[in-house]
């Protein structure tokens, strides 16, 4: 069987690793240089999308902020899995917000912005604090703003204005006002779901960042009723659009509630845990899904971590001597902030897991892992009371 993935990143990369004894190749499609790649070597097979649709049996993709011209290139092949308009729901937030209101899925409060006249309603009709995020993909870090009261208002809004005419022209911008949600923490939740619409979802996970960024995900056993409340939305959300493939949905949880921020439809990053935590790992799944195979248990084997390598290209070598410590590189060049990797951890019990993440947190620089150790800290804490 052969796929195709838009996108030829590390999430490309771990599909094929993964997918290999299946017997699936993988090429992926560089949609900066336009060249199909194989994702391992980054070496050119075809040079142009044609030819990788051709090649394909089935068409999947890794990130969202894909243009509208390709996605509906690969839907007219009749291959693309999940289909384009649950892609395209990903990389637009208005689109999103709707499909999360036509779900009736809680999500924070918030308008759309398109004018000066949208801002000063959205400021006056939402409370503060509140973030701003671009609708469509940002740009050179760009694309988030927080207001914790009106006095930088105008500031701000001078900002967002000079983000939208520095965008891609032809392109009708916006951005989503948000109010800050005051949650206990961030968890997320990555499921399946096949053609036939059976759907298998992964134990939620709890996921910290770190200046906006995933810096540790954690899988253990979970609270049953915030479990069937986020099988509840995946399920909804998935079929609504008819989905293929794996799904992830990343909530903010206030009490025993949980809020939507936002959905990818792809793998995801709080899913990489899945490689030694699971039964199936997310990216075996979604191959699975898309290549109309059987889908694999989702169960938990051990509790599990992972711990996100950003804009480092090494680690202390001594992280291999904790007890099922597995590293992941992803191959790419250095750059401040980029994700380059990851480490992934587990333990019999969720107290060996905790002791296992404190060692790795004593042997990783402190500076290029700034809030790993408290977090930890706490984590443990919270174990032991
Ligand atoms: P990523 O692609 O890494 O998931 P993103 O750029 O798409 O991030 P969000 O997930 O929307 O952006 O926001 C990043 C982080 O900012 C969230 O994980 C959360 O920590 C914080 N955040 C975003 N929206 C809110 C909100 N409404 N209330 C509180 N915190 C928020
Ligand atoms: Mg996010």
């Amino acid at each position: 069987m052969n796929v195709l993935v838009l996108g030829a990143g590390q999430l490309a990369r771990m599909m094929a690793l993964a997918v290999k004894p299946l017997n699936i190749n993988i090429r992926a499609f560089d949609v900066s240089s336009g060249n199909v790649v194989d994702p391992l070597t980054s070496n050119i097979i075809f040079n142009d999308l044609a030819q990788g649709i051709e090649f394909a049996d089935f068409i999947t993709a890794e990130f969202e902020h894909i243009d509208h011209q390709t996605l509906a290139t690969c839907q007219a092949s009749g291959k693309l899995r999940p289909a384009s308009q649950a892609i395209k729901v990903g990389g637009d937030r208005r689109l999103e917000k709707s499909l999360l209101t036509q779900c009736a899925v809680a999500n924070a409060q918030h308008k759309i912005i398109e004018t000066k006249a949208d801002f000063d309603q959205a400021l006056n009709q939402l409370s503060f604090p509140l973030i701003l995020k671009s609708a469509l993909a940002g740009y050179d870090g760009k694309g988030q703003w927080r207001l914790k009261d009106k006095t930088t208002a105008e500031e701000v809004w001078l900002d967002i204005k000079a983000f939208f005419d520095g965008g891609e022209q032809g392109v009708k911008h916006a951005v989503i006002a948000e109010q800050m949600v005051p949650f206990d923490r961030e968890v997320s939740l990555v499921g399946v779901r096949d053609s036939q619409g059976n759907t298998l979802v992964y134990p939620l996970t709890q996921n910290h960042h770190s200046k906006g960024v995933l810096s540790v995900s954690i899988a253990t056993h979970v609270n049953e009723i915030l479990q069937t409340q986020a099988q509840q939305v995946f399920d909804s959300i998935a079929k609504e659009l008819d989905y293929v493939g794996v799904l992830a949905i990343e909530f903010f949880q206030v009490g025993e509630q949980l809020l939507v921020n936002e959905i990818a439809p792809r793998v995801h990053n709080s899913g990489h845990w899945t490689q030694q935590g699971a039964d199936t790992c997310q990216f075996e799944n979604h191959l699975r899904a898309v290549c109309d195979l059987p889908l694999g248990s989702t169960e938990l084997i051990r509790p599990t971590a992972m711990i996100n390598i950003l804009g480092e290209d090494s680690v202390p070598n001594e992280i291999l001597n904790v007890a099922s410590t597995k590293l992941h590189w992803y191959g790419k060049s250095k750059r401040a902030g980029r994700k380059m990797g990851h480490i992934n951890v587990s333990g019999k019990s969720e107290a060996q897991l905790a002791s296992r993440l404190m060692l790795l947190a004593n042997l990783l620089p402190e500076a290029a892992f700034d809030e790993l150790k408290p977090y930890i800290a706490g984590y443990q804490n919270s174990l032991s009371s």
